[in-house]
């Protein structure tokens, strides 16, 4: 080989932010993104959140920075196969690319789960711009839409079909939608949210199959209930795109499992992203996390990490959803065991929630509290074990508490 080359499997935001990383750390060989979408990298989290399909897909970067960069975009070419003998990255189309280093960041699927009927038309998962395509295009055909699952990505996509007047109906398993993510005294508001603006909740129960002679014409329920529907969003979770660092004998358990600095147990191949298992330095804990900031962040650590700056993300995980016109915000991860705080006068238009573990903030999540939310992060950084008292009075300045923390933190206990 002439002179190095990386290749990044996976063209969205972690790849994209390792790639720049790679050139800002002075990897100046030949570089090369490959994705399996025909279109130039664009951001996933508008899909689900804007009304028209056009507005829906943004590229990451405009097609002028890759030039600039010296990073060349192979896009609409899945890659078939590692080959770590030859050191080969080879695609779809049996084109090989030489490759000294590889990147992962193919990100995950949308998960399925095998329910009878679940091929029928209008059945439909929402992870790539064309996957947007085919929903809008339902939705403008109109309802009643029936989203299967009350994760983040169903319920923006009910409040999209709610603000275009569709009849919706959210199923949602568990107890309450988000309740995993948010725990018992914040997921409520949310579901009022959603109620109060005219989408049908059924918590509780699952869908026994769905029916339709080639196109879903209803769901039927756990117990029996039929929901009629003309089309359904199913967002039952995720499973991550690694069948390719598995095959090439990466070690892959929920996700390809990455080192702090994103190598993987084969020296070539380091993974980023969506896909990638590692334990995040402010959790303790690996997994995958699936958010937008920490793909971007962990992507561009990685990417530096392989130009020869070693590299951690260890910013607070963050993440943001809009509903409504709302938009939801949380850093940090909660526990069902955590103390939860509700700062007082909660509504489920506008809302701020900590949490504490053996007194520490973890997390804090807000509803069209952006500043608060900033300032409760200000906290979270410092790793500080504010009163629940103060917390939850709504005169406390979040953004002077964390200015004392801060400097409490930095002066050294006797
Ligand atoms: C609809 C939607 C809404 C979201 N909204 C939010 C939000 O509001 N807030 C938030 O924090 N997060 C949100 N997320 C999550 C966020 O977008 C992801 O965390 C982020 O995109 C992960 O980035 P990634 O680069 O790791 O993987 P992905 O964005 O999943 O990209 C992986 C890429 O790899 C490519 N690929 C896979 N296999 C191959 C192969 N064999 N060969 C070549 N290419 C391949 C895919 O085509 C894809 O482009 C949302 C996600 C979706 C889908």
């Amino acid at each position: 080989m002439s002179e190095p080359h990386h290749v990044i499997v996976g063209g969205s935001i972690a790849g994209v932010s390792a790639a720049l990383a790679m050139r800002r750390h002075g990897f100046d060989g030949a570089l090369t993104v490959v994705d399996a979408e025909p279109l130039i990298p664009y951001e996933k989290p508008p899909l689900s959140k804007v009304a028209d399909p056009e507005r829906a897909v943004r590229p990451i970067l405009p097609e002028e920075r890759y030039r600039e960069h010296r990073i060349d975009l192979v896009v609409g070419l899945p890659v078939h196969r590692l080959d770590e003998v030859r050191r080969r990255v080879v695609l779809a189309d049996g084109g090989e690319l030489p490759a000294d280093r590889v990147l992962i960041t193919t990100g995950v699927s949308a998960r399925r789960l095998g329910t009878p009927g679940e091929r029928l038309a209008n059945i439909h998962t929402l992870r790539t711009a064309a996957d947007a395509r085919h929903l809008f295009a339902a939705l403008d055909r109109g309802g009643p839409l029936v989203v299967v699952g009350g994760g983040f990505i169903g319920l923006e996509a009910a409040a999209v079909a709610r603000t275009r007047g569709l009849d919706v109906t959210v199923v949602e398993a568990a107890e309450l939608p988000l309740l995993g993510a948010l725990g018992p005294a914040v997921a409520p508001l949310m579901t009022r949210l959603h109620r109060d603006n005219g989408v049908r909740v059924v918590s509780g129960r699952t869908v026994e199959r769905y029916v339709g002679r080639d196109t879903v014409e209803a769901v039927v329920l756990t117990g029996g209930e039929r929901l009629p529907a003309a089309a359904v969003v199913v967002g039952v979770g995720v499973v991550p795109n690694d069948r390719l660092a598995s095959a090439a004998g990466a070690t892959c358990e929920g996700g390809v499992v990455v080192d702090e600095h994103g190598r993987t147990d084969r020296p070539w191949l380091w993974a980023a992203g969506d896909v990638a298992s590692h334990i995040h330095p402010r959790t303790g804990v690996r997994g995958r996390i699936e958010h937008w900031d920490v793909a971007m962040r962990h992507g561009a650590a990685v990417g530096a990490s392989m130009a020869g700056s070693p590299t951690i993300n260890d910013a607070a995980p963050y993440f943001w959803s809009d509903q409504y016109g709302k938009s939801l915000q949380m850093y940090g991860r909660c526990r069902g065991s955590d103390q939860v705080v509700l700062r007082q006068g909660a509504t489920p238009e506008r809302f701020l929630a900590f949490w504490l573990r053996a007194g520490r903030l973890t997390a804090v999540a807000g509803l069209d509290e952006a500043k608060a939310v900033r300032a409760a992060r200000a906290i979270l950084d410092t790793d500080g074990a504010p009163a629940p008292e103060t917390l939850a009075d709504p005169s406390t300045d979040l953004r002077a508490l964390a200015r004392r923390m801060a400097r409490s933190a930095a002066v050294p206990s006797r």
